[in-house]
């Protein structure tokens, strides 16, 4: 298929257009520097997002299939520290929605909803109900029962829910970042760059799995790196190819080859939400050198891990290296994880 036909079909998926312009690819020429000088780094800025994030993208998607089934209640979750939730609240104000919040809570045993930093942020937003699972989450099933329930509860009192995707992840939210890449693919063209390799969190893989399929629809040779934020590769590349695979089969397309399919395990420390030291140093190497934030879980993890790729070798001298930077600053993150290194 040709990269037009392709990218064409895609936006002709209805979608909801909270997005109005495409997001800045900006060099970042004192942080190659910082780094040696011999990879040219340039970082994509979806934390620019309207909402301010990567689940943006993704629910530009499931929010026009909640208006097309007259949804009037959103049931979503994601993890405490995830900027889906936020968003998903705001955007369904948007759509005269109210929104029914199921928090995971991966990480600590203490997590309590009445301390959250984000509780006041979904207040003021007009959270209808908040449900906190505590640790240990069993997993998305367990999540899956408790929507299930809510679902059934809500439709019991004459309502109409709609479950959206935890975090956004599912085929159709992932066509989000297929787009990205396509977006990618032109602000090289206009420069006349072409980039080696994008790298970006891998959490539960959507985004990761959108701009593989890009790519390769549009046959575009950057190879697209995961840094893994919360699991070890045994798990991850089930969870990124479980999502390459169902996209591209909501697509009627092939299934991109396993071996596309690029995580790196190790920068994830003690797992989701855990801090590292090469995390604090990535932090504070981009804030210092090129006036740009990243938040302690995903990003933070992510370019602490392109640093480590470019030291170890593994991205050689010479490349052309995208970070993308998936935002998440609408919620507030909480840094106390980290101070022991502060
Ligand atoms: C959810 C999230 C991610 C992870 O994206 P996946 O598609 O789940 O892999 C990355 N960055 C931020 C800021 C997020 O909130």
């Amino acid at each position: 298929m040709s990269e037009k036909s392709f990218f064409e079909k895609i936006k002709d998926i209805p979608r909801r257009r909270y997005i109005t312009q495409i997001t800045p690819l900006q060099r970042l020429a004192h942080l190659s520097q910082a780094l040696g000088g011999n990879v040219e780094l340039y970082i994509k800025r979806d934390d620019l997002l309207p909402f301010g994030g990567n689940k943006t993208r993704k629910l530009e998607f499931l929010f026009q299939e909640a208006v097309d089934l007259s949804a009037d209640t959103i049931i979503t979750a994601s993890t405490v520290q995830c900027n889906h939730n936020l968003m998903a609240i705001l955007m369904a104000n948007i759509e005269g929605m109210k929104t029914e919040l199921i928090l995971e809570n991966w990480a600590k045993s203490d997590y309590d909803y009445e301390l959250d930093p984000n509780k006041h942020l979904y207040e003021f937003a007009g959270v209808s109900r908040t449900v906190s699972c505590g640790a240990p989450v069993t997993g998305p099933l367990h999540t899956m029962e408790l929507a299930l329930d809510m679902k059934a509860d809500l439709e019991v009192q004459g309502r109409k829910p709609y479950i959206l995707a935890r975090g956004g992840t599912c085929p159709l939210g992932n066509c989000g970042y297929i787009l990205c890449a396509e977006e990618l693919i032109q602000q090289g063209r206009e420069r006349n760059l072409d980039f080696d390799y994008v790298v970006c969190p891998s959490g539960t893989g959507g985004t990761q799995a959108g701009l593989i399929l890009g790519f390769e629809q549009a046959g575009y040779p950057a190879s697209v790196i995961g840094i893994n934020v919360a699991q070890k590769n045994e798990r991850q590349l089930n969870s990124v190819s479980g999502a390459l695979e169902g996209t591209a089969s909501l697509l009627n397309l092939e299934t991109p080859q396993k071996d596309k399919i690029r995580c790196y395990e190790e920068y994830v420390g003690e797992g989701y939400s855990r801090p590292t030291v090469e995390l604090k140093e990535a932090i504070e190497l981009l804030a210092r050198t090129e006036g740009i934030l990243l938040d302690p879980v995903y990003s933070g993890k992510t370019l602490a891990g392109l640093i480590g790729l470019i030291r170890s070798g593994a991205i050689q001298k010479g490349s052309r290296v995208v970070f993308l930077h998936t935002g998440g600053f609408q919620t507030y993150y909480d840094y106390s994880s980290m101070k022991e290194m502060l």
